[in-house]
């Protein structure tokens, strides 16, 4: 299996997409999709401070997987 590195008319950068550290892949990548943080529940909180794996988003970019 091999991966190429593919111009995209979006002009999305490989580096300096924005990723939370509980992102699976950066936003808009095909086959993944926002969800609910499971650390914060979707409140961006966690203790009263800012979610570590959305970064307070929230949300969480993660690959969707089944057909
Ligand atoms: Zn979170």
């Amino acid at each position: 299996m091999t991966e190429q590195q593919r111009d995209q008319p979006a002009g999305r950068q490989p580096t300096g997409a924005p990723m939370s550290p509980g992102d699976e892949a950066p936003e808009g990548t095909p086959g993944t999709g926002l969800a609910i943080c499971p650390s914060c529940g979707g409140s961006g909180r966690v203790d009263g401070r800012e979610c570590a794996e959305c970064e307070g988003t929230g949300k969480v970019n993660v690959g969707i997987g089944g057909a």
